[in-house]
């Protein structure tokens, strides 16, 4: 079993129930939905479907809903693509014009008086750059300063802006309120600046009575990146979202950023995801490039809880395919890890509470006796998530009674999370936690689990027990 999990985007390729059921048998944990790119409909046929498999396969898949987030996007145009001429001019007006090669139309029309001369906007995910040169009321005339390719509903981004746009707009807000209709595990949140802007969403969940959804916040802009610590304190996780980030910083920075964001966040005890173009080639062919399957190993070398496909797996050739494919880098670069080694780096240098030390000795303990997994009954999933902060060698096997609370633990590295019934005693816990290592991780006569739980069990709420048993 791979410990670095798999989140894959649904879209037009693969909302099918049979290709989503593949991709999770080929070891996706987590489906995202994308309401850049999906509506209300589409979203719930998702979640039906996923959840509709999960009972067919006793699998707990975390469902992820992405925002919209305060975007910008050009019109529709005359043709599906249109391409640009490096030299010419093209203006972008206020009126709901359909596009073509010298007029576009945009989503946010307030860009026309807020945008300076000189201002620099890129067009379709950075392929085509273009520069103020006039303006008057109705529109801003551009210089195209590349040739490329615009399509439909492209992306319009303003690297330099010195406006700020208002984060919650009421399709967000529409958004939060079905994700939390719909009790799905993750909100991923796009173009989030500041804490400020998490808090926001976090306020509608209170107001909406929500205490399941976890907040996974998109670091794609300079602002997100110099508010970091900021927003990692009230975020469940953060995707480093390197799509938007390539636009909205220069590119070659990308590698560090990604370094130090994943070190903090680690540090930081949250969720780090690593997103955007891990597979790309293989959205048109059956085999990636060198670079990108280093791309992938890389992510993984860096101890993030998760790696994303997004177009590869929502409008690819080969959505399986994809999966499959990285499911196989992780597994050959996980064989290299020093989980020894990687412990050390993870002791930390603040006092530990019971259960932390609870957490640290377990893996320390697994780590020392090769066990096959660490098994942890888990109320709230708190426990499992201490354990998986330290990134044993074995799978962490949690469980639960509470159905969220085990969706929710899917996306954190080397958690298998499984239902199971409600127990009365310690001897229970064990002989539960026995029967689950064999069951599914297949654990032969003479292999070493560690258990960590709670004793005793109605009167104390964090795990304070920790016991090494051998397979029978
Ligand atoms: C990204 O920009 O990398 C990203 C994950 O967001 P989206 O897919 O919404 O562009």
């Amino acid at each position: 079993m791979n410990k670095t999990k798999m989140i894959a985007t649904i879209g037009p390729a693969s909302k099918n129930k049979e290709i989503i059921k593949n991709m999770i048998i080929e070891g996706v944990d987590v489906i995202r939905i994308n309401m850049s790119h999906s509506n209300f409909d589409e979203a719930k046929e998702i979640i039906f479907s996923t959840r509709e498999i999960d009972r067919e396969l006793s699998t707990s898949t975390g469902i992820m809903i992405d925002t919209r987030g305060p975007e910008i996007r050009i019109g529709k145009l005359e043709k599906p693509k249109i391409k640009l001429e490096k030299g010419k001019t093209i203006r972008i007006s206020k009126s709901n014009v359909i596009g073509n090669a010298n007029v576009i139309s945009t989503t946010l029309p307030e860009i026309i008086k807020y945008c300076k001369m000189g201002e620099k906007l890129l067009l379709n995910d950075g392929n085509v750059e273009l520069v103020v040169v006039s303006k008057d009321e109705d529109s801003l005339v551009c210089f195209i300063n590349n040739d490329g390719l615009i399509v439909s509903n492209c992306s319009i981004n303003i690297p330099d802006a010195d406006f700020d746009l208002k984060f919650l707009s009421n399709y967000d807000k529409e958004t939060v309120k079905f994700a939390v209709l719909m009790q799905v595990d993750y909100l991923a949140l796009s173009h989030v600046k500041s804490q400020m802007d998490v808090l926001d969403i976090n306020d509608l969940l209170i107001e909406l009575n929500d205490n399941h959804i976890q907040m996974i916040s998109k670091i794609e802009n300079k602002s997100a990146i110099d508010e970091i610590k900021g927003i990692l304190k009230v975020s469940d996780g953060v995707m480093i979202a390197r799509g938007d980030l390539g636009v909205e910083v220069d590119i070659e920075k990308i590698p560090s950023i990604q370094k130090k964001i994943a070190t903090l966040t680690k540090e930081s005890e949250k969720i780090c995801v690593i997103a955007t173009e891990m597979l790309l080639t293989m959205q048109d062919n059956p085999r990636p490039t060198r670079a990108e399957v280093s791309d992938v190993a890389n992510a993984v070398l860096d101890k993030t809880d998760a790696v994303m496909l997004s177009s590869e797996t929502a409008v690819g050739k080969y959505p399986v395919e994809t999966v499959k494919t990285m499911n196989k880098i992780i597994d050959e670069i996980e064989k290299e890890i020093n989980y020894n080694e990687l412990l050390l780096e993870y002791v930390r240098k603040e006092k530990l509470d019971i259960s932390m030390a609870i957490a640290y000795s377990s893996v320390d303990s697994a780590n020392r006796v090769k066990a096959g997994a660490i098994v942890c009954s888990t109320m709230s999933g708190d426990t499992a998530k201490k354990i998986s902060n330290y990134r044993p060698g074995c799978p962490v096997i949690a469980l639960s009674p509470d159905e969220k609370t085990i969706r929710g633990l899917s996306i954190n590295y080397g958690i298998l999370p499984m239902t199971v019934s409600m127990v009365d005693s310690t001897d229970e816990i064990v002989n539960m936690s026995v029967n689950a290592a064999k069951k599914l991780l297949n654990l032969s006569q003479g292999k070493k689990i560690v258990i960590a739980g709670s004793f005793p069990l109605k009167s104390v709420d964090y795990t304070n027990f920790m016991k090494i048993e051998e397979i029978k």
